[in-house]
């Protein structure tokens, strides 16, 4: 869906149906920037054995579409020793030392520059360098504010150098050169809460379907990839009967987030379908569609059940809809649309409807028959 790969939308899907099920309530990925390895937590990784870059896309492409607000914080830590939190230690830009202080400088117009203190001379203001008095800031002094001076090298500055340092060995790092640990925290939105009942419809009329389909005698694999011919398609529920030459399939993608159909959803599905060498598809989803699409989708036996529909947890209800996604799936389809290089199921019913309706203009009676 919307261009992702088989692994990102089988993390989107994970993702969406724990959410809403309360499974998970939030992700937490976690980057060592040094070795640029990351871990999640929990371990969806390890749950999913989808690579770490397909369930990171899958947080990025949710965030993106509303459903989950992300924060990030960076952590610093040392090599050394291990220890978490470095210290943020500032030093002169022009000596390096750390002993550096910060005060309100005032500037005399000898051109002593100095910490306001060092002019203290019991009650009067005196320069410490000429010994004249002060008289008015902005006219034979300047009030110059909080700056930094280093206490080694005698320099005045605005900006201190920063480097980082370990509080348990003292070990030191260059700011950007500082090993770290970037946290981000994925939390479901409003949006996503909003939707969470209808996200669990979906998955329930999934497992719904394929109770029913292992009761029809198939064989069901929930929330599987398929790999053909070097691709991989990812199935809410991968169902087949039968042997091998003459094998029945069911196929069904759940879209829990999408809020419509549009044109190019329907590329994608069709697109998906045909890379799977089945004839038909099942769409579960709670998405709106309108009725030039779902005419589209009809045509290319794209089968879908709307997720607001509780009904269709009735076993009765749901045989109803299936009906033509089963009969149809009991013709062999597959070798047909192999040799059929990238032709579908319905071109083929057109070529021969076409050929019919040629044969009844020339030789009158024979075309009834198509
Ligand atoms: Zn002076
Ligand atoms: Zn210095
Ligand atoms: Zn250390």
């Amino acid at each position: 869906m919307k261009g992702l790969n088989a692994g990102s939308e089988l993390s989107v899907n994970y993702l969406s149906k724990n959410l809403a099920f309360g499974k998970l309530s939030k992700v937490v990925s976690i980057q060592e920037k040094f070795s640029n390895h990351y871990f999640f937590d929990p371990a969806i990784d390890k749950e999913t054995s989808v690579p770490y870059s397909d369930i990171l896309n899958a947080l990025s492409v949710m965030d993106g579409w509303g459903y989950l607000s992300s924060s990030r914080s960076v952590t610093r830590y040392c090599v050394e020793c291990f220890t978490m939190g470095l210290s943020l230690v500032g030093r002169c830009p022009f000596c390096g030392s750390t002993r550096i202080r910060r005060g309100k400088v005032l500037s005399h117009k000898c051109g002593y520059r100095g910490f306001e203190e060092l002019y203290k001379q019991g009650e009067k203001w005196v320069c410490p360098k000429c010994q004249k008095q002060l008289y008015m800031n902005g006219a034979d002094f300047k009030d110059e504010g909080m700056l930094f001076k280093c206490m080694t090298c005698g320099n005045i500055f605005d900006k201190y150098a920063t480097y980082y340092q370990c509080p348990n060995c003292h070990a030191y790092y260059e700011e950007d050169q500082a090993p770290s640990i970037e946290f981000v925290v994925y939390e479901p939105t409003a949006p996503l809460t909003a939707k969470k009942p209808l996200i669990s419809n979906s998955f329930k009329i999934n497992e719904r379907v394929a109770q029913y389909l292992t009761k029809q005698g198939y064989e069901t694999k929930l929330y599987y990839v398929q790999e053909r011919e070097d691709e991989l398609l990812y199935w809410d529920l991968y169902a087949s009967r039968g042997s091998a030459e003459a094998e029945s399939n069911v196929i069904v993608t759940v879209l829990p987030l999408a809020d419509q159909l549009e044109e190019e959803s329907v590329d994608e599905l069709v697109s998906k379908k045909q890379k799977s060498g089945h004839k038909s598809m099942v769409v579960i989803s709670p998405a709106q569609v309108p009725q030039a699409i779902a005419t589209k989708l009809s045509e290319k036996n794209i089968y879908v059940l709307d997720s607001h529909f509780e009904t269709l947890m009735d076993e009765h209800v749901l045989e109803g809809y299936l009906a033509p996604v089963l009969s149809g799936s009991t013709e062999v389809m597959a070798e047909t649309l192999e040799s059929g290089a990238g032709d579908n199921w319905n071109d083929v019913v057109q070529q021969i409807k076409d050929l019919g309706a040629r044969l009844s203009g020339k030789v009158g009676e024979i075309g009834v028959k198509f």
